[in-house]
C-alpha cells in the first residue's frame, strides 16, 4: 500500500545517509520529492534519476540550510516547480564534537546554525503555504542525544534539544491550522556521520542497545513515512525515538 500518493515533500540534506533513505522511501510511497544537497551535484543527479524511476516528480536543489536567505530562495523555487508542499523534513545536520575545554566558538556556531537555525529558516518559509493549504506535516530530525545529553557533544545536544522545544512550540502554534509538527530522534544509525567513531565507542553503544544492533537509515525513514502520512493524522508535538530501545 502506498501511503504518500499525491503528496509533495521537501527533505533537506538528502544526498546521503538518513536524508537519502527518507527521499527513497517517500518516493516508493508515491510522494513527489524536492530535496536539498550542499556539495555533491553528481550524487544529487543520481538520486533524482533513481527517485523518478518510481514514477514521481523529483528534483534536487543546492541549498545551504544554515542560510536564511538560501532557505527563502529554496522554498520559492520549490513552490514554483511543485506548487504545493505537504511535508517538510528538516534532516540536514552536522557534528563538531569536542570536550567543552577544547570546543571552539566556531564549532559551537557551526553546529547550532546548521542543526537548529536551519529548522527555523525552513519552517519560517513553508508555514505560510501550509496554512493556505489548511494542512501539512513538519518532521524534524533530532537525536536521542538531544534527550539524554552526551559528553563531548554539548553543541550537538543543545542543537538537537533546541529542535525539540521549537517543534513542540510550533505544534501548539499551528495545530488549529491542521499542521502537525513532530520530531524523530534517531539513536545510533550507521551512516557517514557515525562511520568516524572509533570501534571502542561503537562497541560500548551496542552493549546498551536492547535490540542489539545499530539502526539503518531505512529504520528512521520508515518512521518518517508514518509521520508524513495520514496514518499519523492525530499525532502532533511528539518525539519518537528510533533507537532500538536505547532511550526509553
Ligand atoms: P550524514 O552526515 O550522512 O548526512 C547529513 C546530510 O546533511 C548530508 O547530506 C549533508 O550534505 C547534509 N548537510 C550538512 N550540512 C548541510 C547544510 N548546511 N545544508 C544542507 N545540507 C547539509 O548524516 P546522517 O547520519 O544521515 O544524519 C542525518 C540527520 O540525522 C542529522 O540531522 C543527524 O544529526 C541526525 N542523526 C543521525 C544519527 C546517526 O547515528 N547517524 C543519530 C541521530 C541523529
Amino acid at each position: 500500500m502506498k501511503l504518500l500518493e499525491g503528496k509533495t515533500a521537501l527533505i533537506t540534506g538528502a544526498s546521503r545517509g538518513i536524508g537519502q533513505a527518507i527521499a527513497q522511501q517517500f518516493a516508493a510511497h508515491g510522494a513527489h520529492v524536492a530535496f536539498t544537497y550542499l556539495a555533491s551535484a553528481e550524487k544529487a543527479a543520481a538520486l533524482e534519476k533513481e527517485l523518478r524511476q518510481q514514477g514521481v516528480k523529483a528534483m534536487g536543489f543546492r541549498s545551504d540550510a544554515s542560510s536564511y536567505a538560501e532557505a527563502e530562495k529554496l522554498v520559492d523555487e520549490v513552490l514554483k516547480e511543485f506548487q504545493i508542499l505537504d511535508v517538510v523534513v528538516n534532516n540536514a545536520g552536522i557534528t563538531r564534537d569536542n570536550l567543552i575545554l577544547r570546543m571552539s566558538e566556531q564549532q559551537w556556531d557551526e553546529v547550532l546554525t546548521t542543526n537548529l537555525k536551519s529548522v527555523f529558516n525552513i519552517c519560517k518559509q513553508v508555514v505560510r503555504t501550509m496554512m493556505k493549504n489548511r494542512g501539512g506535516s513538519i518532521i524534524n530530525v533530532s537525536s536521542v542525544v538531544g534527550l539524554t545529553g552526551n559528553a563531548g557533544q554539548t553543541n550537538y545536544a543543545a542543537s538537537k534539544a533546541g529542535m525539540i522545544g521549537f517543534t513542540k512550540s510550533l505544534a501548539k502554534e499551528l495545530g488549529s491550522r491542521n499542521i502537525r509538527c513532530n520530531v524523530v530522534a534517531p539513536g545510533f544509525i550507521e551512516t557517514d556521520m557515525t562511520a568516524g567513531l572509533n570501534e571502542e565507542v561503537k562497541a560500548q553503544y551496542i552493549k546498551n542497545i536492547p535490540l542489539g544492533r545499530y539502526g539503518s537509515p531505512d529504520d528512521v525513514a520508515r518512521v518518517c513515512v508514518f509521520l508524513a502520512s495520514d496514518l499519523s493524522a492525530y499525532v502532533s508535538g511528539q518525539v519518537i525515538s528510533v533507537c532500538g530501545g536505547l532511550h526509553t
